[in-house]
């Protein structure tokens, strides 16, 4: 009831939700009592959460901050969700996003953007911006989120929290709605590592609902956390550090490496020469895997339909005219290009092409090292508006967290200090399902 209040009192500014859940979270944190003074225990038990408004919860509203799913009532949940109902955490609501994902800011929601609680006049980052908002705010202590290409990292680096994007296929993605299935991966944005370890050992697993999910063991993350980092190698691109990185997010990288090596890590240079191919090869892939995955809303079995549709052409067109916003248009078109014969070769079988190049390039670097540092936005959280109608400007901001999509590996965000009092973040980047090395780390640096 206390956070319930809070949400009340504080949310009206911040806009991190959608839906509170009061009646639901309330049953939920008695049931969670009931189950303690029955003598159970665990780490998550009676744990208050939030979801992104991406996954589905059953019977509440899941609206990927779209108009098209603004009255979408989700008949199951995602095996997340189930996941950690299991585990006994008590979810207060579902949070705001860009558009079915599709943003680094925030803006692009149905619902109007989610303010940055460092700063009300600036952007949390995104997609997963009312992820990042409501735990920043301390309406929910920990919250799920989605990243693609970044949306649970640099909303995390933007808000000064721990956001952690798993392996490719570490967590089931059944129940979250696709926005470009290669590259969607469930994660978390909390206050430390710890937190991040508890909520991914609660989530992480095979699930034979989810045909790319990994049949892979998983780790003790919570064990991992105090393993000495004496010997752990480093590896810093030469690629991440030039111009177009603000001077100063440079200089948290460079405090964080004397950190790092205090306890025990050493540094060595390494190379990512796709690089510079990143940010197009993944929204050429990306928007393509969009159109795709959202042909499925057309007004007929489920979302908006327009008023009085004359024949089907009509009510396709006017239904998806009416209820996308620009962005997720944007994507629709630039996707369909891609994919159209004649282009194909061109665009989507390069862009392929190059993500295989980029895949490669982490497998050559982690034979040197066991991990790879570097800044996880190259600039501030900017001001609400200042790229609204600039999307490559915005585009450009995803250069050090798409590769990790590209290749599938896991990457986290930590926070590294504040800059004229904004937060700023360092991303960790390690080989396949070696989450528990990114939070082994994350969790000594604070
Ligand atoms: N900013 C990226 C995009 O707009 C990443 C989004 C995401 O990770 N969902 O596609």
């Amino acid at each position: 009831t206390h956070l319930l209040a809070r949400i009340k009192q504080l949310d009206p500014q911040v806009n991190s939700f959608i839906t509170v859940t009061e009646d639901a979270a309330l049953q939920q944190a008695q049931a969670a009592d009931q189950l303690r003074s029955e003598g159970q225990s665990s780490a998550l038990l009676g744990v208050p959460l939030a979801h992104k408004d991406l996954f589905c919860t059953q019977g509440v509203r899941t609206s990927c901050a779209s108009k098209m799913l603004d009255n979408f009532i989700a008949p199951y949940n995602a095996t997340v969700i189930e996941k950690l109902n299991q585990a006994g955490c008590v979810s207060l609501g579902k949070l705001n996003m860009d558009e079915f994902a599709m943003g680094s800011s925030g803006e692009t929601s149905f619902y109007g953007a989610s303010k940055n609680p460092w700063d009300l006049e600036r952007v949390p980052g995104g997609s997963s911006s009312g992820s990042a908002a409501a735990v920043a705010a301390r309406l929910v202590p920990a919250a799920t989120g989605s990243d693609s290409g970044g949306s649970i990292r640099q909303p995390a680096a933007f808000t000064g929290l721990t956001g952690i994007k798993p392996t490719y296929g570490r967590i089931s993605r059944w129940g979250m709605t696709a926005y470009a299935s290669s590259f969607d991966q469930a994660g978390f944005l909390a206050h430390n590592a710890e937190d991040c370890a508890l909520l991914l050992q609660a989530t992480a697993g095979f699930d034979e609902r989810d045909s790319t999910s990994a049949q892979q063991p998983v780790d003790d993350y919570p064990a991992a956390l105090t393993q000495p980092l004496q010997g752990i190698r480093i590896g810093l691109p030469k690629e991440y550090f030039d111009d177009r990185l603000d001077a100063r997010i440079g200089d948290a990288v460079h405090t964080a490496i004397e950190q790092l090596k205090q306890l025990g890590a050493t540094f060595v240079e390494v190379s990512l020469p796709s690089l510079p191919h990143a940010v197009a090869t993944y929204y050429v892939i990306a928007s393509a895997e969009a159109s795709t995955n959202l042909a499925r809303f057309d007004g007929v079995r489920f979302g908006y339909r327009c008023e009085a549709p004359k024949d089907l052409e009509d009510l396709y067109l006017r239904s998806r005219n009416e209820a996308f916003g620009e962005e997720v248009k944007r994507r629709i078109m630039m996707g369909t290009y891609a994919l159209s014969t004649g282009y194909y070769d061109a665009y989507y079988l390069k862009a392929q092409k190059i993500r295989r190049l980029i895949k490669n390039d982490f497998t050559n670097a982690f034979e040197q090292v066991d991990l790879i540092l570097g800044p996880t936005t190259p600039n501030l959280p900017w001001q609400l508006g200042a790229k609204a109608n600039d999307p490559v400007a915005a585009y450009l901001e995803d250069i050090y967290t798409v590769p990790a999509n590209l290749a599938g590996i896991p990457g986290l965000s930590m926070p590294a200090g504040v800059i004229d009092g904004l937060p700023v973040g360092v991303q960790l980047q390690a080989p396949y399902f070696q989450e528990a090395r990114l939070l082994q780390v994350a969790h000594q640096f604070q």
